[in-house]
């Protein structure tokens, strides 16, 4: 690991931008800054990042505020919380993690007095973890059609956090299957510090990552 955010930043865009290049296809990085200073999101932004992602409201609130810069589209990929989402809402372009059907109800109803069309993903628990948030494979149907009629939310996608202590390339595969399956889908968010690799290999056209970027989080 190098201790240059900067540098380490640069090397996975190149690596991005390698895999676009041989696979022509777009591949989106979202920085995930939670824990980190405001100003390195200030830095990065300098240099063309225009996507973060942000764990915990109040924390990200505090740097959407002082950063205070509308070409920077924020990320809610945290676990939400009901008397969360009306914040949530005015401040993300994007949520990654609706699991539910009342969050999605809620989220539609938010921004629909915001006048606003949230990007959501819906969040899958793809190795069926009983500590982990997200929807099985199975019920997964049943909710994108219940999302994909409210007004104020657009589905874009499906993200999974694969399990930590195997390999992510089986889960990975599972998303990518599912994804192909659902043509009206144009985000496949899966990929962090540990296998983001794999998950271009897997299709991924979003990955989010953070400790490969800013160094281990304590
Ligand atoms: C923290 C987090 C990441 C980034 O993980 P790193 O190991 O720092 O790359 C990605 N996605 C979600 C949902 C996270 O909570």
């Amino acid at each position: 690991m190098h201790l240059n955010y900067i540098d380490n930043y640069k090397s996975i865009i190149e690596i991005i931008n390698e895999h676009k290049k041989v696979n022509n296809r777009d591949i989106r990085l979202i920085v995930v800054s939670k824990t980190q200073d405001y100003t390195k999101i200030i830095e990065l932004e300098k240099l063309g990042q225009r996507d973060f992602g942000e764990n915990y409201l109040d924390e990200a609130r505090e740097k959407i505020i002082k950063i205070n810069n509308p070409n920077i589209i924020w990320h809610y990929i945290g676990s939400i919380q009901s008397n969360k989402i009306k914040k949530i809402s005015e401040n993300f372009s994007w949520i990654h993690t609706v699991s539910s059907e009342k969050h999605a109800h809620k989220i539609n109803n938010v921004c629909s007095k915001l006048d606003k069309v949230m990007n959501i993903c819906v969040q899958i628990n793809i190795d069926n973890e009983e500590t982990k948030g997200g929807v099985n494979i199975e019920e997964y149907n049943n909710l994108s059609l219940i999302v994909r009629n409210m007004k104020n939310i657009r589905l874009r996608g499906i993200m999974a956090i694969p399990k930590v202590s195997q390999s992510s390339v089986e889960s990975f595969a599972k998303m990518k299957d599912l994804y192909d399956r659902h043509q009206y889908l144009d985000t496949l968010s899966m990929g962090m510090s540990k296998d983001y690799i794999s998950a271009i290999e897997y299709n991924a056209n979003m990955l989010r990552i953070g400790q490969q970027i800013f160094g281990k989080r304590t």
